[in-house]
């Protein structure tokens, strides 16, 4: 146990220093102050509250099974290079779960019960960034080759997750990504102020050294440019995994929704995310000068609200259809559950307006087939079912609109039909309890398979999904294994 009385001395939390908002919406770098070397010394206190509990709950809360009481202990003890090995023996990329994860671990920290939980995250974080800067994370190239060969369709945290493990099993691995940059919604979904893309880059490179290869621009099961076909995909690999992300945006189908000026999150989100790249000098949708109405209160609808700041919108207002959650636990909600509360996200600290119980019946649309506005009804509960009162309808003026309600499931055209993998009702890839899909030797993880949901169960149902793999190829396997298919988060 890293300090007995440890809980007992510093009762809160302490986070990183957050840069002034009229700084940060300058520029897209992470919002946090940069990590000095002195500010360790508040991360070891931190880990010194962690009370090593008999049944450490907080590997229950992470889907990865990260081992948080034994790297709290190392942190507190200044062995930092062994908590950055306790880290990696559970989690392929703490530097992002640790920016973008929304810490399920913490809110099943046993402490959490009378007390403001560990700051786990800012632990996991603070390991991995001193473990690159001190030149502690290097490639770990495999000792045999197998001479079996895998193919990964998509480059999101899942299939980066299976394609490492899967490459360390000495098996030849080749991801193959439609975009022309590598990452999934890592690169083009999530902002930069979240997530600076040097992360994901450096992460690329020891993967290349490792001796994953890596080819953007293909479209598995295609037709343009740079399209594969799905017999050469089964022809070319001993075995497939589809880590292919839930990219069907769910749709608003009311009276207007083809206007000019309304455009789904990820249409927003990625050329944001390319122009910070360097890829265009302006945004083909820009929120500067404009009033902008974002329909969707999740974290989406959030990284469109930090992005339209930035950019310099005229006002942001975010509608959300349901109540405003609880500020702190209800009964509803007990511990070790992650609860769904009122949140102040970073973003919501830099400006706009919030609404819920706000319905968006319709858009008003001007002689130009320009939008100019929303039809907005109180919501009201019908049989459970949430829909518009009559009679309550007010118009909110907006000249962009974003659609951040959400996706309904992997995109089925091209690829899944071309291979003829069943796919749920829900709209996910059908697949058992080895991972494997209805057709032989194709294997799933990620978004596609479970549906929309976090880095942290991509990466690890990709860990998993690689144990699957080198299990099918080589009749046995010691990849570990922290999901088991359709596994649902600590509930009541
Ligand atoms: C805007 C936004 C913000 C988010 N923020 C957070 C957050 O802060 N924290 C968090 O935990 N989660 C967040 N999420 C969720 C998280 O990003 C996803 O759960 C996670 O990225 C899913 O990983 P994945 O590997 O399954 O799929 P993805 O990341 O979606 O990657 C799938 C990849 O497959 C590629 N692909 C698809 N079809 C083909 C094909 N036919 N051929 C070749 N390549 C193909 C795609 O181009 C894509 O690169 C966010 C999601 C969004 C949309
Ligand atoms: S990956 Fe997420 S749930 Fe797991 S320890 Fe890190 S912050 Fe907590």
């Amino acid at each position: 146990m890293a300090d007995p009385r440890g809980f007992l001395r510093t009762r809160d939390r302490e986070l990183p220093a957050r840069r002034p908002v009229p700084v940060r919406l300058m520029d897209w770098r992470e919002v946090y102050e940069a990590r000095e070397k002195g500010t360790l010394s508040v991360v070891s206190r931190q880990a010194g509250r962690c009370m090593d509990c008999g049944i450490p709950f907080c590997h229950q809360g992470c889907p990865l099974g990260n081992l948080i009481p034994e790297w709290n202990d190392l942190v507190y003890r200044d062995d930092w290079q062994q908590a950055s090995e306790r880290l990696h023996a559970t989690n392929n990329f703490p530097e992002f779960t640790g920016r973008a994860c929304p810490a399920p671990c913490e809110s099943s920290c046993v402490l959490g019960i009378n007390q403001p939980p560990v700051t786990i995250k800012n632990v996991e974080v603070s390991i991995i960034d001193r473990a690159f800067e001190e030149g502690w994370v290097q490639p770990i190239a495999p000792t045999r080759q197998t001479g079996r060969s895998v193919a990964v369709v998509g480059s999101g945290p899942a299939g980066l997750a299976a394609a490492q493990q899967l490459t360390r099993a000495g098996h030849t691995v080749v991801v193959l990504e439609r975009d022309d940059r590598l990452g999934g919604l890592l690169r083009y979904g999530i902002p930069e102020f979240k997530l600076e893309k040097r992360h994901v880059d450096r992460r690329l490179q020891q993967m290349r050294d490792e001796g994953t290869r890596f080819r953007t621009g293909v479209d598995v099961g295609g037709t343009g440019e740079g399209a594969l076909s799905v017999e050469e995909l089964r022809t070319r690999f001993d075995a497939v995994v589809l880590a292919t992300g839930a990219s069907v945006p769910r749709e608003l189908a009311v009276p207007g929704r083809d206007a000019r000026g309304i455009h789904s999150a990820m249409e927003y989100l990625t050329q944001a995310n390319r122009l910070v790249e360097g890829d265009a000098l302006s945004a083909p949708i820009s929120a500067a000068g404009r009033d902008v109405v974002i329909i969707g209160g999740g974290d989406t609808g959030a990284d469109c609200l930090g992005t339209a700041l930035r950019q310099g919108a005229r006002s942001v207002t975010t509608l959300a259809i349901g109540t405003q959650p609880p500020s702190e636990r209800d009964a509803t909600q007990p511990w070790p559950t992650h609860p769904v509360l009122f949140e102040v996200s970073t973003a919501h600290e830099e400006g706009g307006q919030r609404s819920y119980l706000a319905s968006t019946t319709g858009f008003e649309v001007d002689a130009d087939g320009a939008v100019t506005g929303l039809h907005v009804a109180r919501t009201g509960f019908e049989g459970g079912r949430r829909v518009p009162t009559p009679g309550t309808d007010t118009i909110l003026p907006a000249d962009l609109v974003l659609i951040a309600m959400g996706f309904t499931g992997a995109r089925e055209e091209g690829l899944m039909a071309d291979l003829g993998v069943a796919m749920t009702p829900r709209g996910t890839v059908e697949h058992g309890e080895s991972w494997e899909t209805s057709v032989p030797g194709v294997f799933t993880a990620g978004d596609c398979a479970r549906g929309q949901s976090l880095i942290v169960w991509a990466i690890a149902e990709g860990r998993s999904c690689a144990a699957a793999v080198d299990e099918h190829l080589m009749g046995g396997t010691s990849l570990p294994a922290p999901v088991s298919p359709g596994e649902k988060p600590v509930t009541v």
